[in-house]
């Protein structure tokens, strides 16, 4: 049985070679993600070709996520760690010292203020800005913890003079874009214009990622609507989220996000800490595999692992606890397509309905965008969803896709007879009954958008010849 979620794995040092790669592929893997915090563009260049010849040796779709690193503050300046108590006061400089540490963008600490809550290490040390002068801030400690040099830091009160595209990930989005990578996520989103931005550069470089926003600021929460619109796809980011808006609101605002993502018909990724335990454990906790599973039934296109497969110790395990939590939970419970049709969604709605009372043996959507195969996958059909198209730069990038099983790329077709031969033959299907929904790219040959019903008997005598 396949799993209807996907799963997207981080490579790093554990994983990234060849042996690896081809067994996380066995294990279930859909998408590697390639965290561009770390590595050259050799480097990146080397893996991606990897990842693409050992894909397709084994026939398998594996897409390529690039994730740029965005303007993620770091602690710089502290030499050694330090542990900081509640009620303790530190020094917080534009100018690194012996009194006081800084940050990589040391320029934001202009528009700090007094008043306003910093986080440190994930959000695990919070504190407060009680004092301001000309290059420095007094911070007072709410919560006390470990700082050391390159922990993370989060400013959500701070209204940042940063874009989510730094310099460096204009060159990024250069490069993935020419070497062809699938999906891009862009990190610290907090507005539409920086993914309409991340857009205009990969276009201009001759590239058409799917442009995924991470969620991870408190103001893309404000502009989650649009954020949605204008991205082809989400990624709940809940490490940098967490540390942000505090862990506590994260449950809720992973609901919320998940099914404001399906209503769009908008692929969405759950991630970071989804199996932490296992970075250094054969076995998950089960509060992990619960998470896992309450992802799935929240609606998660696709469930995602960070440390554990990029450092750690047991990534093919981690890969088959995600495997088998998925595909238990959607064994045992419907996963409803709770939402109503848009007037455009006509079709691929009446499929997936028509796929409850047909005897049919799975769904196919005909679609060049990806738009039908998404809105048919939007209501959750029980039966495996095949993707059919003539555009063969969105083969890859259906992987992200709730359902999706396989997606073929099929030249050109001109009756339906001929487009039923070719999809089955491409995908290695016998003659088989199944539901057929055409978007746009199926208006030519039949006089319009249509749900069809393939019968096996009316197949089977022309795939004999
Ligand atoms: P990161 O993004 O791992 O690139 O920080 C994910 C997150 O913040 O959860
Ligand atoms: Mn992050």
């Amino acid at each position: 049985m396949h799993p209807k979620a996907k799963i997207v794995a981080t490579l790093g040092p554990s994983t990234n070679n060849v042996e690896m790669i081809g067994a996380l592929i066995d294990a279930g893997v859909d998408i590697f993600r390639i965290n561009f915090s770390y590595g050259t563009y050799d480097e990146h260049t080397e893996t991606i070709n990897n990842v693409r010849r050992i894909a397709e040796e084994k026939d398998k779709l594996v897409a390529i996520l690039q994730d740029i690193c965005g303007p993620k503050i770091r602690i710089r300046g502290l030499d050694k760690r330090m542990d900081v108590e509640r009620g303790e006061r530190l020094l917080m400089s534009k100018h690194p010292s012996k009194e006081a540490f800084s940050i990589t963008h040391p320029e934001l600490i202009d528009s700090m203020m007094e008043g306003e809550d910093i986080f440190f290490a994930d959000g695990t040390v919070h504190a407060r800005i009680i004092d301001k002068n000309e290059s420095s801030l007094t911070l007072e400690i709410l919560t006390p913890g470990t700082l050391a040099e390159g922990k993370g830091v989060n400013l959500p009160d701070t209204i940042l003079s940063l874009g989510a595209l730094t310099d460096k990930d204009r060159k990024d989005l250069q490069f993935g874009a020419k070497i062809g990578v699938d999906f891009v996520a862009i990190s610290f989103v907090s507005h539409e214009n920086d993914i309409k931005e991340a857009r205009r550069i990969v276009k201009e470089s001759g590239g058409d990622p799917w442009i995924i926003a991470k969620i991870e600021r408190k103001n893309a929460l404000e502009r989650i609507d649009p954020i949605i619109d204008s991205s082809d796809a989400i990624m709940v980011a809940r490490g940098d989220l967490g540390a942000e808006v505090g862990f506590f609101r994260v449950p809720l605002l992973q609901k919320d996000i998940i099914q404001k993502c399906n209503c769009k018909a908008k692929p969405v990724i759950t991630a970071t800490q989804m199996l932490t335990s296992m970075v250094d454990s054969p076995y998950p906790t089960r509060a992990e595999v619960s998470d896992i599973a309450n992802a799935v039934l929240d609606g998660t296109d696709a469930v995602m692992l960070s440390d554990e497969t990029a450092v750690g110790e047991y990534p093919l395990k981690a890969v088959g606890v995600l495997k088998k939590t998925i595909i238990q939970t959607q064994e045992s419970c419907e996963l409803h397509g709770k939402r109503e049709p848009g007037t455009r969604e006509a079709f691929p709605y009446a499929a997936a309905e028509m796929s409850k009372l047909i005897p049919c043996e799975f769904l196919a959507a005909l679609t060049l965008s990806g738009y039908t195969v998404r809105h048919l996958s939007r209501f959750r059909p029980q039966k495996n969803i095949y993707a059919i198209t003539t555009n063969p730069s969105l083969v890859r990038k259906t992987t992200i896709i709730w359902g999706v099983v396989k997606c073929v790329a099929i030249k050109d077709f001109k009756n339906e007879k001929e487009l039923t031969l070719k999809f089955l033959k491409e995908a290695g299907l016998g003659p088989s009954a199944f539901i057929l929904v055409t978007g746009y790219l199926g208006e030519k040959i039949f006089q319009g958008k249509s749900v069809r019903y393939i019968n096996r008997c009316d197949i089977q005598p022309d795939m004999k010849s």
